[in-house]
């Protein structure tokens, strides 16, 4: 697929919200994997993260998403479309701190707003849904690794060690370290 450059002229209209190109280009952000019109009000992304796209079809072969906000497809994007952008949104992402503030940024809406679709939609809030993929990520990292439960913590996103082992033995009921014998012992025993 061809490249198309940021040129100054692209990136200004997309820090100013210039609608002026908008249908000239579109540009995808490569860290939340959404696409928007050149003046979508969202927070400005970091430049490095920028790609240029001429038509909308070329960003949805990439698998890039329309923003909820500037709807670039013409259409507006459904609560259900929605949720599995953010839910892969944090997926991707969950290794990084996030806050819900982050979240509804990168996810171009309101915290307030992404935190009451959400729970609607999924039952539970975007922290707890990202907890969980942290947990999961940490429980394959007990299993399959030698590494110690503080760089486990980290590399699962967790802010400290002590905050991972204490949601660990609350959603699990054992330490990550009884986990980690229990699942070597069940396989080598
Ligand atoms: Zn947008």
């Amino acid at each position: 697929m061809k490249k198309y450059l940021l040129t100054q002229k692209r990136w200004n209209a997309i820090i100013t919200n210039d609608n002026r190109l908008d249908g000239n280009f579109y540009y995808g952000v490569t860290s939340t994997k959404i696409f928007c019109k050149p003046s979508c009000s969202s927070k400005s992304p970091k430049k490095d993260n920028v790609v240029i796209f001429k038509t909308v079809s070329e960003a949805m072969k990439l698998g890039f998403r329309p923003c909820k906000r500037c709807h670039p497809t013409g259409i507006k994007v459904s609560n259900d479309e929605w949720i599995i952008q953010i839910e892969s949104y944090l997926k991707k992402n969950f290794k990084r701190k996030l806050t819900l503030n982050i979240i509804a940024e990168d996810c171009h809406s309101s915290p307030y707003y992404l935190q009451r679709t959400f729970k609607k939609m999924v039952n539970k809030t975007p922290l707890t849904y990202l907890s969980e993929i942290r947990l999961n990520y940490a429980k394959n990292l007990l299993k399959d690794t030698e590494l110690t439960i503080n760089n486990i913590s980290l590399q699962s996103g967790f802010s400290s060690d002590t905050y991972f082992m204490t949601f660990f033995k609350k959603e699990t009921g054992i330490t990550p370290s009884e986990f980690r014998s229990k699942v070597k012992g069940d396989i080598y025993g």
